[in-house]
C-alpha cells in the first residue's frame, strides 16, 4: 500500500478552502474530501511494514496545537508551475510533530526524507495554467487566513492513485495530547 502521514481537516475548513477554487484555466482543483496537509510521504509498503509504521506512530506524546492556514504559493518543476497551495503560519508545534514523525519512521526502518518540510495544503494541480490568471489568483487570495484550527490528531493515510483523482483512506488516527 502507498502510505503517507498527514492532517485532515473538519468539513467547515474543507468548504472554506474549496471555496477558493476557480479562475485559473489549467487548474485541476482538489475536491473537498481530498484536502489534507502531508506531514511525511512514505510510499509503497507491504502490509507488515505498514503495521510496524502504525506502531511507531502510536505513541509520539506530542500535544494538540492551533494551526492557521494562510498565504498562497505554487510549486514549479523547472519552468512549469505544477501545484497551487495554501501555506501555514509559522508553527513550532507542527514542526516538532513532523520531526517526531520523521524520527519514528526512521526508527521503524524507513529511509530518511532529506527534503525540507514545506507545510502546505494543495488546492490544485496545474497543467499549463494561464500565467496571468495564476498570478492574479495568488495575489487575489494572498490575504486568505483561516481561523485558528485545533489540531488534535494526525492520520496515516493510504493512497490509491487514480486517473482523475487519488482516493485517500485513513488507515489509523493518532490522537495528540490534550493541550494545557
Ligand atoms: P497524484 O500523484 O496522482 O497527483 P496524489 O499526489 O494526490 O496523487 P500521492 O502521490 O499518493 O497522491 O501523494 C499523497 C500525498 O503525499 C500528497 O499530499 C502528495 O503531495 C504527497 N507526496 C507524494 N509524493 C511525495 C514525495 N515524493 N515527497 C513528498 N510528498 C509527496
Ligand atoms: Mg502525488
Amino acid at each position: 500500500m502507498r502510505l503517507f502521514v498527514g492532517l485532515d481537516f473538519p468539513w467547515e475548513t474543507r468548504q472554506m478552502l474549496a471555496s477558493l477554487a476557480g479562475g485559473v484555466p489549467g487548474a485541476r482543483w482538489v475536491s473537498p474530501e481530498n484536502l489534507h496537509l502531508t506531514l511525511r510521504f512514505i510510499g509503497e509498503m507491504p502490509l507488515h511494514r505498514a503495521e510496524e509504521i502504525d506502531h511507531a506512530l502510536a505513541s509520539l506524546g506530542q500535544p494538540s496545537f492551533l494551526l492557521v492556514l494562510t498565504g498562497i504559493g505554487t510549486f514549479a518543476k523547472g519552468a512549469h508551475e505544477m501545484s497551487l497551495w495554501v501555506g501555514v503560519e509559522r508553527n513550532p508545534a507542527l514542526e516538532k510533530l513532523q520531526a517526531k514523525i520523521e524520527t519514528a519512521l526512521q526508527r521503524a526502518g524507513c529511509p530518511p526524507d532529506r527534503r525540507r518540510f514545506t507545510p502546505h495544503v494543495t488546492l490544485a494541480r496545474l497543467r499549463d495554467p494561464a500565467p496571468a490568471k495564476l498570478v492574479a489568483f495568488v495575489q487575489g487570495h494572498n490575504l486568505f487566513r483561516s481561523p485558528p484550527l485545533m489540531i488534535e490528531h494526525f492520520v496515516l493515510f493510504s493512497s490509491q492513485l487514480g486517473k482523475e483523482a487519488s482516493v485517500y483512506t485513513p488507515e489509523a488516527t493518532y490522537p495528540l495530547l490534550a493541550a494545557g
